[in-house]
């Protein structure tokens, strides 16, 4: 059976920079790819807030320049899912495509996280051309228009506070008659003046045309159909980190994520270390990450996930 010092499972931000360092560094890693090669930035036209590209960079060039940076030091990246892992001992056990096994002496995990949609059609429809599940990455070209943010917890608030420092008019649509947000984010959401919070209200249709959204069929309390004039429609109802194969043999939190070291508590926290529960597999990421969940911060964790699994394979 094929035995490797270090495999990457995922093509992402942090998988491919986890396979830049990890290659100059002789440890010859090899990355499998999984079902969306590049990561999530292949689906985004223009990545505009990654640093060193003064024009902004198209999701799919970025991901093949990572990819390629990668190649050039000897990273070998294949297609393949990784569909179990056996990480009860040492070197661990992974199959790809429910036929291949490898053993590998170090596992860096960047499997990311996937956004929660509705489900609705026109929702899908105009993924990209209005609908968006990261105010941070969208929010900017809404400045001065009407969006509105889906959702009722923390991260709805955050985007919903977050929008209204650049949009004129943020609705917050919220199903039940009241947030699950902290007493805190509630009082600044409830202060501020650009965001209305339209309570007990369920979207039904996003509506649209050849240029984008151009509003939101909502439905709120006893039946009252409402339409929003938006021309961006966020979702901040979570992600789904992709953690599956690993539930019950890595210490994952309440959401699912993987829980690092580095974001544990207590004396043994180490700061910003990618140290999972089981020595020798790192995380790196949005699939270790519920808060920040953006390429660079994800680039940066694979960076660090390279160097603690060199670390590790030297001691
Ligand atoms: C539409 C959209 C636009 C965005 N725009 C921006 C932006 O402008 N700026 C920004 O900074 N961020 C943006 N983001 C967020 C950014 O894409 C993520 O934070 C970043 O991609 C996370 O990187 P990652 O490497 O952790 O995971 P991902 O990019 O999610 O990559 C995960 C990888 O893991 C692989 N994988 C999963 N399971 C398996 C498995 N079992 N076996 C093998 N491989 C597997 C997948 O195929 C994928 O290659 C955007 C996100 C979306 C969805």
């Amino acid at each position: 059976m094929e035995s490797v010092k270090c495999l990457i499972i995922g093509s992402g931000p942090a998988g491919y920079t986890a396979a830049i360092y990890t290659s100059r560094a002789a440890l010859n890693p090899v990355v499998y790819a999984g079902l969306v090669p590049g990561g999530q930035l292949t689906t985004t036209s223009q990545v505009e807030n990654f640093p060193g590209y003064p024009d902004g960079v198209a999701g799919t060039v970025m991901m093949d320049d990572l990819r390629r940076q990668a190649e050039r030091f000897g990273a070998d990246v294949r297609h393949g899912e990784v569909t179990a892992v056996d990480l009860s001992q040492r070197p661990f056990r992974v199959t790809v495509d429910g036929t291949h096994e490898i053993f590998a002496d170090s596992i860096i995990v960047a499997t990311g996280a996937v956004a929660k949609y509705l489900g609705l059609p026109s929702e899908r429809k105009y993924i990209g051309m209005g609908v968006s599940a990261c105010a941070v990455c969208d929010g900017f070209f809404y400045r001065d228009r009407d969006v509105a943010v889906v959702g009722g917890g923390d991260s709805a608030c955050e985007e919903a506070l977050y929008l209204a420092t650049l949009c004129r008019k943020v609705y917050l649509i919220v199903r039940r008659d009241i947030l699950r947000a902290s007493k805190h984010m509630q009082q600044r959401v409830f202060e501020n003046g650009r965001i209305e919070v339209l309570f007990g209200y369920q979207t039904e249709e996003v509506l649209g045309d050849d240029g984008g959204v151009t509003g939101a069929r909502v439905r709120g309390p006893e039946g009252v159909e409402r339409v929003l004039d938006i021309e961006g429609f966020f979702l901040g109802i979570g992600h789904t980190p992709r953690t599956e194969i690993f539930r019950g043999q890595l210490e994952l939190d309440d959401e699912g994520y993987i829980v690092t070291s580095g974001t544990g508590s207590g004396s043994t926290a180490l700061l910003g270390s990618t140290e999972t529960s089981i020595a020798g597999v790192f995380a790196a990421g949005d699939v270790a990450d519920r808060v920040y969940q953006q390429a660079i911060t994800a680039a940066a964790a694979g960076c660090r996930a390279a160097l603690d699994c060199e670390r590790f394979l030297i001691e």
